[in-house]
């Protein structure tokens, strides 16, 4: 029996960039027994993943899979490539992101907004799906759901509000987590 929690909802291809951008010792497993590199992974992201894909269905992370092999490395191309983990010379996102320590995702929902999920989180804030949560992001017009396990002063007590360059959607900077 493997050791490696394996998400019911997704592949691994939906949580890498496309090989091109994989480090060699990722792509060596990648090519040989992918599933390996779901160890990769904090555990809580992918036990948070499933729990997010079973409360609010249909989610997309990356979708570069679906495109040719050819478009993988033009970025004038878009598609999702660098929604879960992210190379440290990944040209998206902050320097130090917790998408390249293998701690965030950005999930697109198919039928759920992210407001609609941040606005579950203020009510309900002891629902599975938010139980390792430890951070989000949120600005006005954000079209995914931002999540990550990074730390901060007030890990596991609340529930960390990154904002925009501006704003955060109307959102407080700790969402609390204990009643
Ligand atoms: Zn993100």
């Amino acid at each position: 029996m493997s050791n490696t929690y394996i998400p019911k909802h997704f592949a691994i291809e939906e949580l890498l960039p496309p090989p091109v951008f994989l480090p060699d010792a990722f792509r060596k497993a990648y090519q040989q027994s992918r599933e390996k590199l779901f160890r990769l992974f904090d555990y809580r992201v992918l036990v948070t993943l499933d729990r997010l894909r079973e409360r609010y269905g249909v989610c997309t992370v990356n979708n570069w899979h679906f495109f040719d092999a050819s478009a993988w490395n033009d970025l004038s191309v878009h598609m999702f490539r660098f929604s879960g983990w992210r190379p440290f010379d990944c040209p998206e996102g902050v320097e130090l992101s917790e998408h390249k320590f293998f701690r965030a995702m950005d999930c697109k929902f198919k039928h759920t907004t992210p407001p609609e999920i941040w606005a579950e989180l203020r009510k309900n804030k002891n629902a599975p799906e938010f139980e390792f949560i430890q951070r989000i992001e949120a600005f006005e017009g954000m079209s995914w759901f931002h999540f990550d396990m990074g730390q901060h002063g007030r890990y596991d007590k609340a529930v960390k509000v990154l904002s925009g360059k501006v704003d955060r959607a109307g959102l407080p900077q700790f969402v609390e987590k204990v009643a």
